[in-house]
């Protein structure tokens, strides 16, 4: 899978994708990630990509023409279109559903705003999927968008280790991770379940499938009615409900 990062901040996006776990996969060239700077393609002669907004008020507006240019020449280069995601915090929110269906994508372009935003006229030229991380403000897509490729590039093939397994993580099928534990078997006076050190693996996948299900019971109850219960799985819940 290939993922363009459309910003005026490469360098601090090219940084993170460099290191831990996505900067081996891309290494290893499980993923190509290439953050390209839209201001590359300015035609303002003072290499200008931004103005004030029309109808006054602050700040600055991101121009049309380098946003646009930029794009077509990633498409010229691929010799196709990757599917455009423009970060917003005006989007649809971002869940571990939508990263599935991405990560099955060939080529994504991630298109980050700054400042006051991106002028309208380039979002209605483009039709992106409008993708935001939380109902909150960012200064610039760059966070949104090294979230984005993140999380789709750990669900694409030999990106993880067989030991980093994603199908029990929080968020992959509709319920919370049961809780971790390490070495030192005690710490603190504080004690890691027996279960956990018995050996005996059937007891532990049990353990760990009801405390997935208490967590998620009582931190996340909304994710339940995605989830796929088995008759067992509802059983325990329903004694949960009579506490
Ligand atoms: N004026 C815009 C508004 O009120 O909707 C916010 C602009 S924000 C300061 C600058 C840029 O940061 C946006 O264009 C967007 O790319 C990015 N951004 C900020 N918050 C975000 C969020 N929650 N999710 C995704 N992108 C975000």
């Amino acid at each position: 899978m290939r993922i363009d990062i459309l910003t005026l901040f490469p360098a601090m996006c090219d940084t993170v994708m460099s290191e831990s776990i996505i900067g081996r996969a891309r290494q290893a060239g499980k993923v190509e990630i290439n953050c390209i700077d839209i201001r590359d393609y300015t035609l303002d002669k003072h290499r200008r990509v931004d103005d004030k907004p029309y109808g006054g008020g602050m700040g600055m507006v991101m121009a049309p023409q380098p946003i646009f240019d930029c794009f077509n020449a990633l498409c010229d280069e691929i010799g196709a279109k990757p599917h455009l995601i423009y970060l917003t915090p005006q989007g649809k929110c971002l869940t571990q559903e939508r990263v599935k269906e991405l990560a099955r994508m060939d080529n994504i372009a991630l298109l980050c705003g700054h400042y006051e935003g991106i002028d309208e006229r380039v979002i209605e030229a483009l039709q992106p999927e409008e993708i935001s991380v939380g109902d909150y403000v960012l200064t610039g897509g760059e966070l949104p968008a090294l979230i984005v490729a993140d999380s789709v590039s750990r669900m694409l093939p030999g990106v993880l280790s067989d030991d980093e397994c994603f199908e029990d993580e929080s968020h992959y099928n509709s319920l919370l991770e049961y809780p971790q534990y390490t070495h030192p078997a005690e710490w603190q006076g504080r004690h890691v379940p027996d279960v956990l050190l018995s050996g005996h693996h059937a007891n532990v996948d049990k353990w760990r499938r009801e405390r997935s299900l208490e967590r998620t019971f009582y931190r996340r109850p909304d994710m339940l009615e995605d989830a796929d219960l088995s008759d067992k799985d509802r059983e325990f819940l329903s004694k949960l409900k009579k506490e």
